[in-house]
């Protein structure tokens, strides 16, 4: 037989590297701004169009190269940043593969200009799929600016593989993030699509993190720091009253690089135990240093998890740092008018004395008699009635205009279309329903019982509902009488922006989304006005992760994301009137089987089936 092993050819072992290396605009920012750091730049611009797509540029006033060296960056392996294997257990630099140049230029056009301190003239390189098309002397200032044009433009899979503009600019927003926040005496520029869209100049910690998120964010910090043998702890925690539901405000940084590591995380929640919610996240940024041989930094390029030789260890000394600055800083309460009063009861308590859910079910209804008027909608379970002057209700003009005749006949269409026990002869709901271990609603039908989850059944409602108002602009909005202002981080406007109509469709109503506060002027009808802020975090936080994971529309994961956030939870008592409305709802959906998140929202045990336990 013959031989049938061939070496590849450089450009597609290259092409095969740069998959590993670059997976998205974001992992090409990354690797040009840790270059640019490397360099020891003290001004680094970052510049991207269409979420990295059409480009992304990076210009330092670092080091530069020489004519030679701009050529060999390119090639595989070669790097400035080691010399041998020892030198990767004392590591100083960011980089030291060599891989990143030459993987990005395998799948990208590049275009280099790059000038010494040394030399009056610099080198202007560009290339398109590993070959050099221009090599020529230009006249450039001091330091390397790098474009990376059309990413994947010869891999096609890829390139569709992108997810929308904004996504991708989110990411590389993220980071944006994670390398401006360890290296605050660097200033950065970034511009998006032409407009600036951080302006850091050189500062410190605390205030880099301010600039980075607002600067509200500064009054919220507490600094952390413990010197130990086996690690320097330095940074800021946030007060346990600012903790979100959205993942996205921690950070670790361990010796100046950003690391994910869900274990010191965990002794980081385990330091908050008691002053947060479980399902709040603590926002921290901690910086760790630590004998760069205690570290293995050996690890894939594009993943962030390190290994510590020592992990108990840091776990504990971390988590007794936390909780001392804790106890340090956070015993005087904080006068905030913009904070939610609700965190400031212990949440244990909070839980204790449980609020009967409202419900506006008007007992005079007759659906035969055309003189009502109706104004309830479905999913008003919790939802107290609007108090007189106290709501004005903008939306609901459309629906009094329409004559009651229509409107009642709307109502019985929906209970007619739907509904389980009218649909087949042989089930007859006897109107009964009880409430077993506030999780379950069961109600007797006549082949036996059923058991609806009231949780997984009212976010199916809810569901509905919301991708119906999204779809059709019907959404009541409750106006707030004092509109609420609360503050985003830049990253997260970028995603209330992205869903601001939707949100508009099911009542929200915002004013000014420029700047760091957002003024909220409407909100939808169920949601009562001390939950605003939390539920807002949450949808952004939930929206951002779904429309990530799968591609389902936009408006279903909205309407996901709301009737998830907004629907009753086990755990609540719900009142008879609620129930049956509960019960009737479902079975007027569309989908009743099925919560929006696959599960099942309800069970029948028929009579055989008891029958059979009894036997
Ligand atoms: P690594 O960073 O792992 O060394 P890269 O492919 O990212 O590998 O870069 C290759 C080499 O090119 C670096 O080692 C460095 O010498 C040089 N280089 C890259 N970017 C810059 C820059 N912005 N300024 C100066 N030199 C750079
Ligand atoms: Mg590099």
């Amino acid at each position: 037989m013959a031989d049938i092993i061939k070496l590849l050819p450089d450009h597609v072992a290259n092409q095969i590297a740069a998959g590993e290396v670059v997976q998205r605009p974001a992992s090409v920012v990354k690797e040009l701004l840790e270059n640019a750091i490397d360099a020891e730049a003290t001004l680094i611009k970052l510049i991207v169009k269409d979420g990295g797509k059409a480009l992304i540029q990076v210009v330092d006033n670092g080091l530069g190269m020489s004519e030679t060296d701009a050529r060999l960056s390119f090639e595989r392996h070669a790097t400035s940043k080691i010399s041998n294997a020892q030198d990767l257990f004392n590591l100083q630099t960011k980089g030291f593969r060599g891989e990143a140049l030459a993987s990005i230029a395998a799948i990208a056009h590049v275009d280099m200009q790059t000038r010494t301190d040394g030399t009056e003239v610099g080198t202007h390189l560009k290339i398109e799929g590993s070959k050099i098309v221009i090599q020529e002397v230009i006249a450039t200032p001091k330091g390397t600016s790098i474009a990376v044009k059309n990413l994947f433009f010869n891999i096609p899979a890829r390139r569709n593989f992108l997810k929308s503009n904004q996504v991708e600019l989110r990411h590389i927003m993220d980071e944006f993030h994670r390398v401006a926040l360890v290296h605050p005496t660097i200033e950065f520029h970034f511009y998006n699509n032409g407009s600036e869209v951080f302006n850091l100049p050189k500062t410190n910690y605390r205030q880099r993190i301010s600039h980075v998120f607002g600067t509200k964010m500064s009054d919220r910090l507490v600094p952390v720091n413990e010197e130990t043998e086996v690690v320097k702890i330095s940074g800021f925690i946030c007060k346990p009253e600012f903790a979100k539901k959205s993942r996205g405000e921690q950070f670790f940084f361990a010796n100046d690089r950003f690391i994910k590591s869900p274990y010191l995380h965990h002794s980081v929640v385990a330091a908050f135990e008691g002053l947060i919610k479980s399902d709040l996240y603590p926002g921290y940024f901690l910086y760790l240093e630590v004998n760069p041989s205690s570290i293995d930094i050996n690890i894939h390029p594009t993943k962030t998890e390190v290994k510590f030789d020592d992990e108990n260890t840091m776990y504990a000394i971390l988590r007794s740092t936390i909780k001392h600055s804790l106890g340090q800083f956070n015993v005087a309460p904080v006068l905030d008018f913009d904070h939610d009063p609700n965190l400031d009861t212990p949440y244990e308590y909070k839980e204790k004395g449980v609020i009967l859910p409202k419900v506006t079910v008007d007992t005079s209804f007759n659906p035969f008699q055309s003189t009502q008027e109706k104004t309830g909608s479905t999913g008003t379970y919790k939802k107290t009635s609007a108090k007189g002057w106290e709501n004005l209700y903008e939306g609901l003009d459309a629906e009094i205009k329409t004559d009651n005749f229509s409107s009642v006949q709307i109502e019985s269409d929906n209970i007619a279309q739907g509904t389980f026990y009218s649909d087949s002869d042989t089930e007859e709901h006897t109107g009964t329903t009880f409430q077993l271990r506030r999780k379950y609603i069961v109600s007797t039908i006549k082949s036996g019982m059923l058991v609806i989850n009231q949780n997984r059944a009212h976010e199916r409602v809810l569901f509905e509902k919301f991708l119906t108002e999204i779809t059709v602009k019907e959404g009541i909005s409750q106006q707030l009488l004092f509109p609420l202002e609360l503050s985003f981080t830049k990253q997260e406007l970028t995603v209330l922006k992205e869903v601001k109509d939707s949100l508009a469709n099911v009542g929200f109503a915002f004013e000014s989304l420029e700047g760091e506060t957002v003024k909220v002027t409407g909100v939808p009808l169920i949601l009562s006005e001390r939950g605003i802020g939390t539920v807002l975090d949450r949808i952004m936080a939930d929206y951002k992760e779904g429309f990530e994971g799968n591609s389902i529309s936009q408006a279903e994961v909205l309407a996901a994301t709301l009737a998830k956030n907004l629907a009753v939870k086990t755990g609540e008592l719900l009142d008879k009137e609620s129930q049956l409305a509960l019960v009737n709802d479902l079975f007027g959906c569309k989908e009743p089987t099925l919560s929006p998140s696959q599960k099942l929202t309800y069970i029948i045990i028929s009579e055989g089936d008891i029958e059979k336990k009894f036997s």
